[in-house]
């Protein structure tokens, strides 16, 4: 039920082949530039990668498509082959049930199976300037008939210096074309060339998202995906939450999350495609005012949120586009403020962990789940600090009259104080931890050893990055082997903390402790060994100096630590 893409318009084949890709409702961009194409306009849209600019012109041209022409209708330039093979390849999913003819045409690619393709009939072609000019000149391009160009990253193409073959090109169309230009800066080069080559344009500026996501500390876990839900809630039980933004691909994903985590003592609201506009509202509305603090949400749903404070961003999935992961964790660490990031990362989503990493230029830093003991220890906690809040905070009287009458019927004031605690743990009871294989999951080894704990996830023979090898798996893994005293890491230094299991430090604390006092962001912190006594954590060579400066001053659950490098 695509009904807002309907709304558009659109042929019921594209609506459908949109909703087949998960396509919830128009993107701003698409809601403006569909409406206007379809009716003939000629169209600028300042508009980057990552807005659903291509969608926006893919579906008008599409849907205005006349079955069995033998010449081509419609033409996309594009500055890169890398970008003209991403239109072809979205303009044939969303042309699959129209079955349109696309092709896409860039140098370095045979010209025979082109030319081919091109006399059996083509419908779009998609095809960067200089491979276009090859094939008009070749006299097996011909474009008289083409009703719709589209001029994208046009600004690219210019810098590239490709402007006198867009001229040229342009020449070969006819003169009442309509013509379309996506750019996402508008320079007075691009001004000119609409001047001249568009008629009467409309302006759609579409403003890019500001993401910084140098203020969010990015973490991640290897998490079956059978455990997926286990994980979050074991994490729910750790993380300083005041509110959260947990990001699920689908619109029925979200709401079965939402139910499971209600069902497990974790309210939490839904935000997604089938709610009205006004239960939308109702929905933030909570959310902004602090009644909600759990939301799950799809990537449409959440667009456009502009929410101040959310101080954590879950990904119950990895988006299947790197460009949304940034946008998804941009909702937290706004305003200068900082957040933290969570993936959960099922083996067969390393792919699109890759994706990530390569746009971020930096590996995620994967952490290790808590454990049961870890989550009893972190309530009891908890628990302890509420106690003491109120112990020195006072204002109590009620409650004293209360314990007063106990005490006068002779009962013993630790009784009283434990049978107190009791009630007050009642909640947690009622929250059992949930269990999950808390073996280490595999995303290395060989196919051949590979066993039944990975529970029919998608086999792959991924290379770990080092910065990934963390956490509990590799604890176990190096337990009888010694860590080195020194860092295997390229540009990384080992240094030693005088604290360790014993005094029940976690991954987390290390991350923290380092980040916060040493002011490095945590992202940056490499490989970290737990021992009975000691830890051994990897930092990059030049933030080294800044650790070892605060040893002593350095605190882990209010303990000083003495940093040194190993040895
Ligand atoms: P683009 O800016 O065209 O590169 O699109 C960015 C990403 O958004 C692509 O992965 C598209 O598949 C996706 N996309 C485009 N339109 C929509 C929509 N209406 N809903 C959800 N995703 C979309």
């Amino acid at each position: 039920m695509t009904t807002e893409f309907a709304l558009l318009n659109l042929h019921p084949q594209l609506v459908q082949a949109v909703n087949d890709r998960g396509y919830e409702a128009p993107m701003p961009i698409q809601s403006a530039v569909i409406p206007l194409m379809l009716a003939g306009h000629d169209v600028i849209g300042q508009a980057q990668t990552g807005t659903g600019k291509t969608a926006a012109f893919a579906l008008p041209i599409l849907n205005n498509l006349e079955p069995n022409q033998p010449h081509v209708q419609a033409l996309v330039l594009t500055p890169t082959r890398e970008l003209a093979l991403q239109v072809a390849e979205a303009m044939i999913s969303y042309g699959t049930l129209s079955k349109a003819r696309v092709l896409a045409v860039y140098g370095g690619q045979a010209y025979g199976p082109q030319i081919y393709q091109l006399r059996q009939g083509v419908d779009v072609v998609v095809g960067t300037p200089g491979r276009l000019m090859d094939l008009i000149h070749r006299g097996v391009l011909n474009l008289s008939a083409v009703r719709t160009v589209v001029l994208d990253e046009a600004d690219e193409m210019l810098s590239m210096g490709f402007v006198e073959d867009i001229e040229l090109i342009l020449a070969e169309t006819p003169a009442e074309r309509q013509t379309a230009l996506f750019s996402a800066t508008m320079p007075a080069e691009i001004r000119a060339l609409a001047n001249t080559y568009m008629k009467d344009p409309c302006t759609i500026a579409i403003k890019a998202e500001q993401v910084t996501v140098d203020t969010i500390e990015q973490r991640a876990y290897w998490v079956r995906r059978d455990d997926k839900i286990a994980a979050l809630t074991r994490l729910f039980e750790t993380e300083e939450i005041t509110s959260a933004l947990i990001f699920a691909r689908t619109r029925i994903g979200t709401s079965e999350l939402a139910t499971a985590l209600a069902a497990r003592n974790f309210p939490a609201e839904v935000l997604n495609g089938d709610l009205s506009q006004d239960a939308r509202e109702h929905t933030l509305n909570r959310f902004r005012q602090g009644k909600t603090t759990v939301l799950v949400a799809t990537d449409v749903a959440a667009r456009g949120l502009d929410i101040e404070g959310i101080s954590h961003v879950f990904n119950f999935d990895l988006p299947e586009d790197a460009e949304v992961y940034v946008h998804r964790i941009g909702r937290t660490g706004r305003a200068g403020r900082s957040g933290v990031a969570i993936s959960l990362v099922a083996p067969s989503e390393k792919h699109r962990l890759r994706q990530i990493e390569a746009l971020l230029y930096r590996k995620l830093t994967f952490a290790t789940l808590p454990t049961e003991a870890e989550i009893m220890q972190a309530r009891e906690d908890r628990l302890a600090k509420q106690v003491l809040m109120w112990l020195q905070r006072g204002r109590c009287k009620q409650e004293r009259a209360i314990i007063d009458r106990f005490a006068a019927e002779g009962y013993d004031p630790i009784d009283i104080a434990t049978a107190a605690l009791k009630l007050a743990r009642l909640e947690d009871k009622q929250r059992p931890i949930m269990p999950m294989d808390e073996t280490p999951v595999m995303v290395d080894r060989p196919r051949a050893e590979r066993g039944r704990s990975d529970r029919g996830e998608r086999p792959e023979r991924p290379e770990r990055p080092a910065a990934q090898k963390f956490g509990r798996a590799l604890e176990r893994a190096e337990a009888g082997s010694r860590w080195a005293a020194v860092s295997h890491e390229e540009g990384m230094v080992r240094l030693s903390l005088n604290t360790g299991r014993q005094a029940g430090i976690r991954v987390n604390d290390v991350v923290g402790a380092i980040a916060a006092h040493a002011n490095i962001p945590g992202r940056v912190i490499g490989k970290i060994s737990i021992q009975d006594r000691f830890t051994l954590v990897d930092v990059p060579e030049e933030f080294a100096g800044q650790v070892l400066a605060q040893s002593g001053d350095l605190r882990i659950r209010k303990q000083a630590i003495a940093v040194q490098r190993a040895q």
